[in-house]
């Protein structure tokens, strides 16, 4: 397989629940040694998108495959691509490590002499190798999380699907993560494709491609730097003193979309060819409230600041 085959391709995919357009018409491709991003506000259609990528749920219209495999006329093969984390994946607390995995190897169809090897071999990449025998029950949060991550790989899928897997883990276990499935993804940059939900712009960030969803929809997709430039030069750092009274000046112009505080200053977001005008303004009319006008200038945008423009769009 070369590196350019799509793995994951979807095309007008849509399902509604009843009056929800909960995912409205959406279009993939991922090529292998891809990690996807899907973002965008509770409600906005990832994991419906995720359930209809995995043959989960049946779409009403529209069509996905996995590998070459249509999900719907295709299932079974498609399936044997993919392991699925979902959002509130649940381990057996009662079994042990071991027990666990070797539950979703069988479903998976390892047979008796595949899945004690390839049981252990993925519990030391994941780093818990240690605790075969502790009881699932027994493991912390960050813990659970790696026994979810090796639970979906221990069929080697193709294709790798990840619903919130560190929503509420630690900054620690989420970085341990990350070097994991980044891990994965280049030892077998010629296999493997990842989609990955996650409420965290750090997390975004790391992605290769990102999707913002909102609405059932994919509204903006790019590369963290192709995202980032849609709102080149409209986020200006304010500094000066009192704070409040900035605010209130700031978020009063016209020429002004957003304020928000980040410490001792403001990020201000501000309409298209706006950053000049208004800091000149934001001098004059602080000055003339009585504060103290310290600075202005252009940033650059990160992620955050997108996904707040985006989300802000009223007819997306
Ligand atoms: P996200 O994962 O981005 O938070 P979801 O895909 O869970 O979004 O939900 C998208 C929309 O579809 C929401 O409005 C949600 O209430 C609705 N929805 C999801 N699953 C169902 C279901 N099984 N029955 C009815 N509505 C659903
Ligand atoms: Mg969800």
């Amino acid at each position: 397989m070369n590196s350019k085959d799509i793995l994951i391709s979807a095309s007008g995919l849509y399902k509604s629940f009843g009056a929800v357009h909960a995912v409205n018409g959406i279009d993939l491709n991922i090529p292998a040694g891809e990690i996807y991003g899907l973002v965008g506000s509770d409600g906005a259609g990832k994991t419906t998108a995720m359930r209809l990528l995995v043959g989960a749920l049946f779409a009403t219209a529209g069509e996905a495959s996995i590998c070459g495999y249509n999900v719907a006329s295709q299932a079974e093969q498609a399936r044997a691509n993919i392991g699925y984390l979902s959002q509130r994946f649940s381990l057996y607390e009662d079994l042990t490590v071991l027990e666990n995995i070797r539950f979703f190897a069988e479903v998976r169809g390892l047979k008796p002499n595949e899945w004690y090897p390839r049981s252990m071999e993925i519990l030391d990449f994941v780093g818990l190798a240690k605790f075969t025998d502790r009881r699932a029950g027994q493991l912390s949060g960050g813990m659970k999380q790696k026994l979810g991550l090796a639970s979906a790989l221990v069929s080697r899928p193709k294709v790798l699907l990840l619903d919130e897997p560190t929503t509420g883990v630690d900054p620690v276990t989420r970085q341990d993560f990350w070097q994991l499935l980044i891990q994965l993804v280049s030892v077998q940059s010629d296999g493997v494709s990842v989609i990955i939900s996650t409420p965290y712009m750090d997390e975004a960030a790391r992605c290769n491609r990102i999707g913002f969803m909102k609405k059932g929809q994919i509204i903006a997709e790019g590369t963290p730097g192709q995202l980032r430039t849609m709102l080149n030069e409209r986020i200006v750092e304010l500094r000066g003193e009192p704070l409040p009274l900035l605010k209130q000046i700031a978020a009063q112009d016209s020429g002004v979309e957003d304020v928000r505080s980040f410490g001792d200053r403001l990020h201000l977001r501000v309409g298209a060819d706006q950053s000049e005008p208004v800091i000149q303004k934001l001098k004059r009319s602080v000055h003339a409230g009585g504060g103290t006008f310290i600075g202005a200038r252009p940033i650059p945008p990160v992620l955050e600041d997108v996904f707040i423009y985006l989300s802000e769009q009223e007819n997306a």
